[in-house]
């Protein structure tokens, strides 16, 4: 078991910085941020985590997504690292969805993203992915790609009352 990892929250600089290209993908420290991240992800049940939000800023993160209590209907996929990510191409097309955040607690918010994206990113092993995204999946990493400009979900919504708190959104969902 990798160690569980400190979740930076709003407020915190370090989710304000501009986060740093990896070099040393391979690298043991690297490997072992990317084991704690996922058990972080995991254990917090989050989709997807940030190096930001772990007080760490490179440019990496975890996608994770897998139905649990916050996201009860997430597709189920193998926690995946993704360094030095891009986003290649996207569609014209935006559509809102909820979302939330590991270092945002409590908060829900209506946010607008690309519905599908073409992405690059190195995997764990420093090999160059190309993938095409789409839905739910393609909004975690735009989420995700935003913590490592200093941008959080919340400076996204389009009005303040696209927020709403978690025990409203559950009511929200389950109605
Ligand atoms: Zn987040």
């Amino acid at each position: 078991m990798a160690e569980l990892l400190e979740i930076a929250k709003l407020g915190n600089p370090i989710l304000r910085q501009i986060a740093q290209p990896v070099s040393n993908i391979t690298d043991a420290t690297l490997q072992a941020l990317i084991d704690s991240s996922i058990e972080t992800a995991t254990a917090a049940n989050g989709v997807g985590i940030a190096a930001p939000q772990v007080s760490q800023s490179y440019r990496l993160f975890i996608v994770a997504s897998r139905p649990n209590p916050r996201y009860p209907d997430a597709p189920l996929m193998e926690a995946t690292a993704m360094i030095n990510p891009k986003i290649v191409a996207r569609s014209d097309e935006i559509v809102k969805g909820w979302e939330g955040c590991l270092s945002v607690p409590g908060v829900r918010g209506l946010v607008p993203r690309y519905r599908a994206i073409a992405v690059e990113y190195s995997d764990r092993y420093g090999n160059l992915q190309h993938q095409e995204l789409t839905d739910f999946v393609a909004r975690i990493f735009q989420h995700e790609l935003d913590h490592l400009n200093g941008i959080l979900f919340v400076d996204r919504v389009e009005s303040d009352r696209d927020l709403v708190t978690e025990e409203e959104y559950q009511r929200l969902i389950s109605s």
